[in-house]
């Protein structure tokens, strides 16, 4: 935003802004290009960490499942957050190698737990279009002797975008045919169509956070959520409201019948060591 700023000074104001232009994206440059490295260092020093946030059985308050979230601390730049750094990796070709490396910690991981623990992933839209990326599953399965059962996989829909549809749903139905559950994330912000749902191989749909934040005030996600709920049930998916908060959202979510839940009220995503299993 400021090297837009910038350009705006420098096409109304003539030649003299050209410098200071010039100068902040090549701050910007820069600093895309540091943050690059550190990355790049952190992953290779096996500094990145993996949490965990308990899905709960919003009917008995039971752990189902959990799902990992992939976590970096720089020492210079503390506490980085992955809304910032996954779009980062994404751009620079990084994401292969990053979530392969999620996906091996949490496979050590699941080794070391209980048979019955399952653990949902979050795969970017970049992971799913290589060809390696089913081998590379089906080897870390393998290596770690995890059940596919123990494994469940969070999409976005944006994963799904006509171009490469037909070879993502392949890749998806294969995956589930080895008995890898697949979640659909942040529902209800991309573009799908609800009626879409019903030709995808899945398993689950998690309602996006921005629908749970205003229950039960917000008159119209009150409807949206319930609309989700009931048509998702008609599909025989199992639905997961992430983020609640609040005992009210918990309570309106119960009587709206939904499955499973995340967020603050019941958990927050924390380290394995921290985990009662
Ligand atoms: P997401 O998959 O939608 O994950 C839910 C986010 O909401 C997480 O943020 C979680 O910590 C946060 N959250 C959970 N409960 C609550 C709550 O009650 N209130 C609030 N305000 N927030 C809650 P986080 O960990 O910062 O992750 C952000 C996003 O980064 C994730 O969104 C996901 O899209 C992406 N991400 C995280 N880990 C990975 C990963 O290993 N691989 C990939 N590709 N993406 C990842
Ligand atoms: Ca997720
Ligand atoms: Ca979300
Ligand atoms: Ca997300």
């Amino acid at each position: 935003r400021c090297a837009d700023v910038a350009m705006y000074q420098a096409k109304s104001s003539g030649r003299n802004h050209y410098a200071f232009y010039h100068h902040s994206l090549g701050k910007r440059h820069r600093d895309a290009l540091e943050l690059e490295q550190a990355l790049r260092r952190a992953m290779a020093e096996q500094r990145l960490e993996v949490h965990y946030q308990p899905k709960i059985c919003l009917a008995d308050g039971r752990v189902d499942s959990l799902e990992a979230l992939v976590r970096w601390h720089d020492p210079q730049r503390g506490q980085v957050p992955p809304d910032l750094f996954i779009p980062v990796a994404e751009n620079l070709g990084l994401i292969q190698q990053l979530g392969a490396y999620v996906l091996q910690h949490v496979c050590a991981q699941l080794a070391q737990w209980p048979a019955q623990t399952r653990v949902a992933v979050n795969i970017s839209a970049k992971e799913l279009s290589a060809s390696s990326f089913l081998p590379m599953v089906r080897q870390l399965l393998q290596r770690y002797g995890i059940a596919p059962g123990q494994l469940e996989l969070e999409i976005t829909e944006s994963c799904l975008v006509p171009e490469q549809a037909e070879q993502t749903l392949r890749l998806l139905s294969a995956l589930r045919q080895m008995g890898i559950r697949i979640a659909i994330d942040d529902f209800g912000t991309g573009y799908s169509s609800l009626s879409y749902l019903r030709h995808l191989p899945i398993d689950s749909i998690k309602i996006d956070r921005s629908f749970i934040r205003a229950l039960p005030a917000d008159v119209s996600d009150c409807q949206i959520t319930s609309a989700i709920l009931a048509m998702a049930k008609a599909l025989g998916l199992q639905v997961v409201a992430e983020g609640i908060e609040t005992p009210q959202q918990l309570e309106f979510l119960l009587q709206a019948g939904c499955d499973l839940g995340q967020g603050y009220l019941f958990a927050r995503p924390q380290p394995a060591a921290a985990l009662k299993l």
